[in-house]
């Protein structure tokens, strides 16, 4: 898979890795069908939510996607995260002390 960067369609960051994915998943005929370009996790959440059954009955557009109760919910915390994920570890434990 290509590693570019550029905004996800679903969160909306920018500068993260996209991913594709198929609104209409290709299990469910939807191989030549639109695609969207999504960061791993929005595209790892959608899959971990809803079944290939699921997504290509009713929620086979970006739209729908978004205004789903579950997604609603992911993206309010996905959208706090930076666009560089997995970064967790501090560098130092730099702090400013002032001199009494
Ligand atoms: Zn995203
Ligand atoms: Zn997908």
């Amino acid at each position: 898979m290509k590693n570019h960067r550029g905004t996800c369609e679903l969160c909306q960051r920018e500068g993260v890795r996209l991913t594709e994915h198929h609104l209409i998943p290709k299990e469910e005929g939807g191989t030549f069908l639109e695609t969207v370009m999504l960061c791993p996790p929005c595209h790892r959440q959608i899959h971990n939510l809803y079944t290939n059954r699921e997504i290509a009955l009713r929620l086979g557009s970006i739209e729908r996607l978004r205004d789903d109760d579950k997604i609603r919910k992911f993206l309010k915390w996905i959208r706090k995260q930076p666009a560089t994920a997995g970064v967790k570890m501090k560098k130092s434990n730099e702090r400013r002390r002032k001199k009494r």
